[in-house]
């Protein structure tokens, strides 16, 4: 790569510091005092978006807010491209979140507009602070994102929260009209890219502050029931016993040993239910959650037929039954090739290792990929420590991705040209 003008190294460093102190102070506005906590259109968004909003005009950005809570800034390019290139992230948050998960993608989107400035890239760029990405609300995710990719349906606008409250409702309470919803839809996306903190170890692991995403994760997640009989704890010799949680715990030591025989794949039994569930009664029946992630779908759907081989192989000899209830089939999704070519010249002409990385968790680029170029960039988090007060990340690490993006974005600018 020939060298860039663009940012210097202590242009960098400084809109890095900013970059993260803005995300600490984001999480200071929060629904639940003492906590970082901000969910789909609550109070503590209508503070977070007021304060995002000031920057983005800050920075140069035409900024607005779409029928979804979607709050998005438009730094104009110079006219020559009329299309728009997208840099985005998520402004809610988990429970008792940290400061960094997704905040950090719009913080650096803004301190890169903010050293571009208008009229200087031949397209516009979009920042958008997506209003709902973790599902905590209405517990299904990316309520944002569906909206700019017009995947938001009549049916989920019908769900409801704790409160008995339904999509469409909430968005009419914040003061957004869901008959407008088809005009949050994107139109012309040269493309989109998504700074993001990788939320696990594997880059502090190696020693890599950043990687470039090139695939997210396809998920299966079924519902075992294995089913025995209930019988007392005292009186039921053990070889006359049908104990559907003994069942249980073999075939979990079983996802473990497949899981660890192939680094293609992660898989997890999280959540356990025993019935009676009650400690001087053999258990009846016995319900496990099983989560199998892989970039490969053949490997993730070979390796969900083995395991529910082995639970009807451990069910019969011991005598059960068992059901495989399917909850969930999301195939992987490849993000945009030519831009992870450019991002990863970008990776290398900041002078770091090109790394590249699966995502485990689905984020909006796993939404928007298939209706637009998406490429994604993940930064070493510290302690792989995530959805947790104390996620942290290095300000230089931010000032080395700020340098990744702004090449980027003047390569694309090139590339785009010379079209
Ligand atoms: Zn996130």
């Amino acid at each position: 790569m020939p060298p860039v003008a663009g940012l210097t190294t202590g242009q960098a460093s400084r809109l890095a510091e900013e970059a993260v102190s803005r995300c600490r102070e984001i999480a200071r506005i929060t629904d639940v005092p003492g906590e970082t906590t901000r969910t789909f259109l609550s109070d503590g968004m209508r503070r977070a978006n007021a304060v995002v909003s000031a920057w983005m005009q800050q920075a140069g950005c035409a900024v607005r807010m779409d029928a979804a809570g979607n709050l998005r800034g438009t730094l104009p390019g110079n006219g020559s491209d009329a299309r728009t290139f997208v840099l985005a992230s998520h402004l809610d948050t988990v429970p008792n979140a940290g400061a960094f998960d997704g905040v950090l993608g719009i913080t650096m989107a803004l301190a890169l507009a903010s050293s571009i400035g208008p009229g200087t890239l031949p397209f516009d760029l979009e920042l958008i602070a997506f209003s709902e990405e973790e599902g905590v609300r209405f517990g299904f995710p990316f309520i944002g994102s569906r909206a700019l990719a017009g995947t938001l349906d009549t049916e989920m606008l019908a769900r409801h929260d704790a409160q008995g409250v339904s999509v469409r409702e909430a968005l009419v309470r914040y003061g957004l009209d869901p008959e407008q919803l088809t005009s949050a839809q994107i139109q012309q996306a040269l493309g989109y890219l998504e700074f993001h903190i990788e939320q696990g170890p594997a880059l502090e692991s190696e020693g890599l502050p950043l990687g470039v995403v090139e695939t997210i994760a396809g998920q299966s997640r079924l519902l075992i029931t294995f089913t025995g009989a209930a019988n007392h704890a005292g009186t039921t010799p053990m070889h006359l016993r049908k104990d559907a949680l003994c069942a249980a715990a073999e075939w979990i030591a079983e996802v473990e040993r497949v899981a660890l025989n192939n680094r293609a794949l992660v898989a997890t039994c999280g959540s356990i239910q025993a019935v009676p569930n009650a400690g001087n009664v053999i258990a009846g029946e016995v319900r496990v959650s099983l989560d199998v992630r892989s970039a490969l779908d053949l490997v993730r759907t070979q390796a969900v037929q083995d395991l529910c081989e082995a639970a009807n192989r451990i069910a019969g000899k011991r005598g059960l039954s068992v059901d495989a209830k399917p909850l969930l089939q999301q195939e992987a999704v490849p993000l945009d090739r030519n831009l992870l070519r450019l991002l990863e010249d970008a990776v290398d002409a900041a002078g770091t290792p090109i790394r590249r990385m699966v995502s485990g968790a689905g984020h909006d680029a796993m939404v928007l990929a298939p209706h637009m170029p998406a490429a994604m960039l993940f930064l070493r988090t510290p302690g792989g420590l995530s959805h947790h007060p104390e996620e942290n990340v290095a300000s230089t690490d931010v000032a080395l991705a700020l340098q990744v993006g702004d090449i980027f974005l003047r390569d694309l600018a090139k590339q785009e040209a010379a079209r």
